[in-house]
């Protein structure tokens, strides 16, 4: 049995995390400030003995003894994140800092949640890890862009200069169950208005591109890299390299939902990028993963939990 602190394991994706690495009989800490996640999201797991939870700021240093990390804590959907962009930038550093710091002290293995986002408005395409990116370090999705970046860097760097042993996964857009219904990301807006029969919000034309990964898919991903040989430290791209643009996703939204919402077009947030798509040969070379859930399906699941959340 081993131990995995999981930061940021109240959230969307924290909480499938910590529901799986609970399953597969590990014993899991989850540490929150609940700034966007909920108790709601892992309240079901803490009659499992295994299971505890501790609230806490990853800007403050914390002690605790564990085997695995998983450092998720970062707001990641742009109205979030740009609510106290001071507070997004010091969570993904500060955060950062503190897990590497207790990976040295206790040797544990730390993995990072990094993000597609670190190829800003990407002129190479499809995104490969070897691409720099093409990021605003002004701009207002800079906070959170430039953060995982420091973060990335200060991963490479622990592990340089004292050999500390990490992980990074790039993350392409995620969707699935627990998003929460005023996170603000497309797929959970668009469900949600879908059914609420409210208009359809648009931002720009809808020709911008995003690759949509349904959550079980990115887990698996997430615990491979976890768990692969000490050697492969990454960055690798976790994500699904089905491309879809924003209108094709609101069309079939509403088909599959039988709405009669319309679709509304309103002003392209500053520096949102064009085209996203994973190139995910890496992950599919050095983890034997790729994902295999397409988005009729995953979108069939996220519906069904979005209709019973709003009854
Ligand atoms: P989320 O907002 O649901 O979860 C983030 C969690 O971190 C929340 O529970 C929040 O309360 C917690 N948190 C925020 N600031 C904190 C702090 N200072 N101290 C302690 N806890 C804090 O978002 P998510 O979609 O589950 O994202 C999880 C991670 O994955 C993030 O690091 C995000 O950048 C990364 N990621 C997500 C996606 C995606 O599509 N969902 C894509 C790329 C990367
Ligand atoms: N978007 C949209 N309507 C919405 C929410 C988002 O058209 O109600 C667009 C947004 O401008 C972006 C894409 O959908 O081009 C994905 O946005 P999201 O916030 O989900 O993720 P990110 O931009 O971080 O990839």
């Amino acid at each position: 049995m081993k131990k995995i602190l999981v930061t940021g394991g109240a959230g969307f994706i924290g909480s499938h995390l910590c529901e799986r690495l609970l399953n597969e009989g590990n014993e899991v800490i989850c540490l929150d400030n609940y700034f966007t996640g909920q108790k709601a999201n892992i309240v079901h797991l803490l009659n499992n003995p295994y299971f505890e939870i501790v609230r806490h700021d990853v800007t403050m240093p914390f002690f605790i003894e564990a085997d695995q990390i998983y450092n998720l804590a970062c707001p990641a959907s742009p109205v979030h994140y740009q609510f106290d962009a001071i507070q997004t930038i010091k969570t993904s550093v500060m955060g950062a800092i503190n897990a590497l710091g207790l990976a040295k002290r206790t040797k544990a293995r730390v993995l990072q949640a990094s993000t597609s986002e670190v190829y800003g408005d990407p002129n190479v395409h499809p995104q490969i890890e070897s691409y720099w990116g093409h990021v605003n370090p002004i701009g207002i999705r800079s906070c959170y862009d430039e953060g995982k970046r420091c973060a990335e860097t200060l991963f490479m760097d622990y592990h340089r200069m004292n050999s500390v042993d990490i992980k990074i996964v790039r993350i392409f857009n995620t969707y699935g169950p627990r998003m929460h219904p005023n996170d603000g990301r497309v797929v959970s807006n668009f469900i949600v208005q879908a059914l609420q029969g409210k208009d359809i919000t648009i931002y720009g034309d809808g020709k911008q591109t995003r690759s949509f990964q349904y959550i079980d898919d990115l887990i698996k991903g997430m615990i491979k890299m976890m768990e692969a040989p000490d050697e492969f430290i990454g960055p690798v791209n976790i994500g699904n390299p089905h491309e879809f643009t924003i209108l094709e996703l609101a069309q079939k939204v509403i088909e599959m939902i039988s709405s009669k919402s319309k679709l509304i077009f309103k002003p392209l947030p500053s520096d949102d990028p064009m085209q996203r798509c994973p190139d995910i040969s890496l992950a599919k070379k050095e983890l034997n993963w790729e994902p295999s859930i397409q988005l009729e399906k995953g979108l069939l699941k996220t519906i069904e939990y979005f209709k019973l959340l709003l009854k």
